[in-house]
């Protein structure tokens, strides 16, 4: 996992640091956040989303958003699933 970008396993999606621009405020902050609790915790497990409940309590529906934000404005070349 690394800071220059933001990606998830899970949902296959990322967002290179260069997009992080181009998302809205919340979009962005739950990116980030996503990458830096898995720089503590590498899985999606109870610590991870015990983290996230507790910095940003929407990260579901955020989650949901910027999955669909990725599919809407990266190209597949462009996608990675680490
Ligand atoms: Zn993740």
């Amino acid at each position: 996992m690394t800071l220059h970008r933001v990606s998830c396993r899970r949902h296959g999606a990322l967002t290179p640091a260069s997009d992080l621009v181009n998302l809205t405020e919340d979009l962005a902050e739950y990116a980030v956040c996503h990458d830096l609790f898995h720089l503590k915790i590498p899985d999606h497990g109870k610590g991870f989303r015990a983290l996230m409940n507790a910095y940003i309590p929407d990260w579901r529906e955020r989650e949901e958003r910027l999955a669909a934000w990725v599919l809407a404005n990266i190209p597949d070349t462009d996608k990675d699933n680490g």
